[in-house]
This record gives structure tokens, sequence and C-alpha cells, in this order.
């Protein structure tokens, strides 16, 4: 299967994120969406790590399982907060020995009630290093237009991640509302040196307290506008997931417009909003 850093340099990519499903229905439903989606034609997709490697087996088993069935790469996430070395070689090795290429290197989050992760790891850095020891993995990181939560600072933030992409391949970006944080990004990357590709990612939301919950999480700052738009549709789950792919043509039509070298769509498991963008987008 492909690199994704030679799909970067040969054109524009689309990709999606899947995660790896909880119930039979919801593997179901996932299988039918991958089924849909693989008519789209996507670059790669990609497949979430559970906070402190609780889908360690289950996305292993999905990335390897859609690497071998379909047309193009599945790109397994890993973090390594709170994680052994010897753990993360094995799965590696694991990927490597199944001809998986590609890999999101992250550091993934301490645990929620703030006890200490223990492991062997602090920085995605790290992983990336132990990546590179294992395979020539063509190797992503995460990035965050608005800033990543634990940076004390913009300059500093930028100065690591510019380090870090200086290490990677490319990145994807946590999601945004704002076109505007992106394009700062990539001038403040740029300002520093840094020409690794850095794909956005687009989030089509299916769900109001979630969209918002996560926002708050991650820093992401949800403008006035789009509240009142949401507080409009909430409660009413088909309008709330119309509103999330109108609101995702939207962005990804501006950042189409203003040239990026893909985009990373997060599906949510399923495949109506994303078709729903590619007709906006007159795909
Ligand atoms: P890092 O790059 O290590 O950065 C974390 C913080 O440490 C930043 O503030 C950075 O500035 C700082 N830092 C980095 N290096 C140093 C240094 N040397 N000294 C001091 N400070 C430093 N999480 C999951 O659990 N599973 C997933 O599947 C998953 N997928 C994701 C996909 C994408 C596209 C994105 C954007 C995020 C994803 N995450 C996932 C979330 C991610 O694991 C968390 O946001 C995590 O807190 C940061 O990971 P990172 O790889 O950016 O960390």
């Amino acid at each position: 299967m492909a690199r994704i850093a030679d799909l970067l340099a040969g054109g524009r990519t689309v990709s999606y994120e899947f995660f790896p499903p909880k119930s039979e229905a919801a593997a179901k439903a996932l299988d039918d969406a991958l089924e849909d989606l693989t008519a789209l034609g996507p670059s790669f997709v990609s497949v979430t790590y559970g906070a402190l490697g609780s889908t360690r087996a289950p996305t292993r088993d999905l990335v390897i399982r859609i690497d071998g069935e379909r047309p193009y790469p599945a790109m397994p996430h890993l973090t390594c907060v709170g994680q052994t070395r010897d753990d993360l070689l094995v799965l590696l090795e694991q990927y490597r020995d199944a001809g998986i290429q590609n890999v999101l290197a992250l550091a993934g989050d301490p645990p929620p009630d703030g006890s200490a992760p223990g492991g062997d790891f602090t920085y995605a850095t790290e992983l990336i290093e132990l990546a590179r020891s294992v395979s020539d993995f063509s190797i992503g990181v995460a990035a965050f237009p608005e800033l990543h939560p634990r940076s004390p600072d913009r300059d500093t933030d930028r100065r690591l991640l510019a380090d870090k992409l200086g290490r990677a391949d490319f990145a994807i970006t946590q999601f945004f509302f704002e076109a505007e944080h992106y394009f700062r990004l990539r001038d403040e990357l740029e300002a520093l040196g840094c020409e690794t590709p850095v794909i956005p990612g687009v989030m089509p939301f299916v769900s109001v307290p979630g969209t918002r919950r996560m926002a708050a999480v991650n820093g992401c700052h949800i403008p006035a506008e789009l509240e009142a738009r949401m507080d409009a549709v909430d409660g009413d789950p088909e309008a709330v997931r119309r509103l999330g792919a109108e609101v995702a043509s939207s962005l990804c039509q501006e950042l189409l417009d203003h040239g990026v070298p893909g985009l990373h769509i997060y599906a949510m498991n399923r495949s109506t909003s994303i078709r729903e963008i590619y007709t906006a987008l007159g795909w």
C-alpha cells in the first residue's frame, strides 16, 4: 500500500477518519459506511486509538483488515503516554509485518483524573523515534491550529510543532470552525522554515453537546453565529447532522480556495455527511 508522504507529493489528498466500533451493530454500520465511502475513492483512511491504548487490539485489527481489503491505505493512530516501550515496539512490529506503511504518532492525553500516567514516554517525538527504528513508516503527527491546550504560549507551541514536523512526514490538524486559524498556523510554520504538509482536519459534527464538549477540551473556538445555529437545531438529530455537513462543506470550500495539501474528514463512522460535502463541493 502507498505511503502517505508519496500520495501528498502527488497532489491533494482526501482522507477519512474512523474509530473502532464498540458493538456488533456499530461494526455493521461502519462496514456499510466503508463500502459506501470506498466508491468515493479516498486517498487513505485512519483509525483512532483509544485513550492510553484502550483500543490497542481493535484499532490494530481494523487497520490491518481495511488495509488488506480496500484499494487505499489505512493508517493507525498510535499514542505513547502511559504505555511501555516494549508494548509499543510489539505493536509497531505487528504493523510492519502486516505491510502497514503509515502511522500517526501521537503523545495521547494523561489520565483525566490527574493521576500520573506512568509508562516510558512523554512526547510524540519519542514515538516518532521508536517508529523510525522499526520500519520506514511514513509518519504523521498532530497539529493544533488554535494551539495545543497544554502549550504555555503561542511561540512555544509553534516552535515545538515545527521541531516535531521536522522529524515527521506530514501532520493532520485538530478540527476547527474558522479557516483563519489554519491559515495563521500555516504562515507561522512557514516563518519558522517548516515546509512539512499540514492537512486540515474537518469535522462534520453530528451532536451539539458532543461538539461543545470536544471543542472545550481541545481549545477550539465555536463562533457565536454557529453557536446560535446549533441552538436552533439542538434536539433534532437529523437537523444537527445536516448543519454539521453544511458547516463542514463551507469550511472545506474555503480551505480548497486557498490551497491545502489535503482534507482529512472526521467521518464519525458514517458516510451521509461526507456524501453531502462532496455534492456541495461539486465533486
Ligand atoms: P505532543 O506533540 O507531544 O505535544 C503535546 C504538548 O507537549 C504540546 O503542548 C507541545 O507543545 C508540548 N511539547 C511537545 N514536545 C515538548 C518538549 N520537548 N518539551 C516541552 N513541551 C513539549 N488521542 C488519542 O488518544 N487517540 C487518537 O487516536 C488521537 N488521534 C488524534 C488525531 C489528530 C489528528 C489529533 C489532532 C489529535 C489526536 N489525539 C488522539 C489527541 C492527542 O493525543 C492529544 O491532543 C495529546 O494531548 C497531544 O498529542 P500530540 O501528539 O500533539 O503531543
